[in-house]
């Protein structure tokens, strides 16, 4: 199956997402990672800079990218990358939040 990766130019050794034995993990997510890009350093210099989000999350679900984007398909929501940003950039939102 070909998939529809737009090429990362910052990112030089890094496995990319696949639907492993468990599924789509994203499902297990209680609260969900939220961008503010406003706060966001790499949005707001327009340069790559910080992606500490992207450093410290252990699904590897960040994409060092501008915007800094987040698979919702993988990630478990376990806030990380929130704690983390030294922006407090990242929210940690209310899965229920985004049901209709
Ligand atoms: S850690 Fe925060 S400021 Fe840095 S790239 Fe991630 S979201 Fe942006
Ligand atoms: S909440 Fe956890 S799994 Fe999701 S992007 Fe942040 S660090 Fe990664």
């Amino acid at each position: 199956m070909k998939e529809n990766l737009a090429k990362d130019h910052f990112t030089f050794a890094h496995s990319k997402l696949c639907i492993g034995e468990a599924g789509k993990t994203g499902g297990w997510r209680s609260y969900r990672p939220v961008i503010d890009y406003e706060r966001c350093t790499p949005s707001k210099n327009k340069r790559p800079s910080c992606f500490l989000c992207w450093l410290y999350c252990p699904e590897g679900v960040v994409k060092r990218s501008i915007p800094v984007t987040i698979d919702y398909d993988y990630c478990k929501g376990c806030g990380i990358c929130a704690e983390e940003c030294p922006t407090k950039a990242i929210q940690m939102v209310e899965e229920s939040d985004f049901r209709e």
